[in-house]
């Protein structure tokens, strides 16, 4: 074979690919590591799923997902050309950093927060500012963050934040917008688990995106599907820079199926939080300290502030949570909210090793 030699940009030799939770095959495993629901998908998807007529695949999809955006508009109340539709959430992430982050426009975040992130704009050559929470405030933000954020084009709030699962005051988010010089990107997979979410603020702010993924609330991560709205302007930008196609036919009726169906979310979102308070009085019982979550998960560092040891234990016993080392990270576990019986069996493992 012809000797190898590295032809990659070297960026790409040198970035290190974002690491997704894992995915095991193990039976009987207790898997509370990547926040997808517990419950499965609305009944209406599973039937959109079994009308689908497979003859029609012979031809290419809406590459605008029309009637899908149409449907997104209805429900969060705003006019079609505010909506793009992505491949995941993590392809709208993906078409924004393509269109506001290069070498000489960097991206601010927040540390810690979702790790895909710096990987986007690692690709783009982008420098990332990161503007570190403050841990002994249940991970608030800091009171100068616009000051922080400053030189860069774009800036990222996950709001409720993965890992952390807090929230932040939404007066602080209006008062970003309306001071920020850039892009404000606020990144709401979790909101349907929160109090309240920013998608109002796409009428006050022509600077501000706001996303939602169907992965978690909608238990559709398997489907890819997540959306993105703001000003029509800057949809019109984002629509230049998304792949031809990124929505396919299948998942183009499924997801509509799944977004008219607000009543069966709404009942899904409540079961969850309902399970969310129970799994968090049973880790306050074992010594646990929780960061107050408004997401699907839980933020917690075990008595002895171990977070590796933790998960270890509890791998060995078949249960799988997040854990992130880190000098602050590393001293908690995510724990996404289970069933009951899942829920259990995680308490009574920690049980084990916290008697
Ligand atoms: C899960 C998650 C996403 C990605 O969602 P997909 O739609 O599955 O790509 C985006 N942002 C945050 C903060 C997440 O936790």
């Amino acid at each position: 074979m012809k000797e190898y030699k590295s032809y990659f940009r070297s960026v790409v030799d040198a970035m290190q690919g974002y690491v997704p939770g894992e995915q095991p095959k193990m039976l009987d495993l207790v898997k509370l590591n990547t926040n997808e629901n517990p419950f499965p998908p609305s009944p209406a998807v599973l039937g959109a799923l079994e009308s689908f007529d497979g003859t029609m695949l012979r031809r290419y999809p809406d590459p605008m997902a029309g009637s899908l955006c149409a449907a997104i508009a209805e429900v969060n109340n705003v006019s079609s050309n505010m909506v793009v539709a992505g491949n995941g959430s993590d392809d709208i992430l993906t078409m924004t950093f393509r269109a506001f982050t290069a070498p000489d426009k960097a991206v601010a975040i927040l540390e810690p927060t979702y790790s895909l992130y710096p990987v986007l704009a690692a690709m783009q050559e982008a420098k990332v500012i990161k503007i570190a929470l403050q841990e002994d405030k249940n991970f608030a933000m800091p009171q100068d963050i616009l000051e922080q954020a400053a030189p860069a084009n774009i800036l990222i709030i996950t709001r409720p934040n993965a890992p952390t699962g807090n929230t932040f005051p939404k007066a602080d988010i209006r008062r970003i917008a309306a001071e920020f010089d850039g892009i404000v990107f606020i990144d709401e997979a979790y909101a349907d688990f929160a109090e309240d979410n920013c998608m109002d603020l796409v009428h006050e702010f022509s600077n501000v995106i706001v996303s939602r993924t169907s992965s978690k609330s909608l238990a559709l991560a398997g489907l890819r599907f997540g959306y993105a709205v703001a000003h029509p302007t800057l949809i019109e930008g984002l629509n230049k820079l998304k792949d031809s196609y990124n929505m396919d036919m299948i998942t183009q009726k499924l997801a509509e199926a799944a977004i008219r169906d607000q009543e069966y979310l709404q009942t899904t979102v409540g079961k969850v939080k309902a399970l969310r308070s129970e799994l968090a009085a049973g880790l306050q019982n074992l010594g646990f300290k929780l960061i107050p979550s408004q997401a699907n998960f839980i933020f917690a560092a075990p008595p002895d502030e171990d977070g590796a040891r933790a998960f270890a234990f509890l791998r060995d016993h078949a249960v799988i949570v997040r854990y992130f080392p880190g000098e602050t990270t590393g001293k908690y576990l995510r724990i996404t909210v289970g069933t009951a019986a899942q829920n259990k069996r995680l308490l009574d493992v920690l049980g084990e090793l916290y008697k």
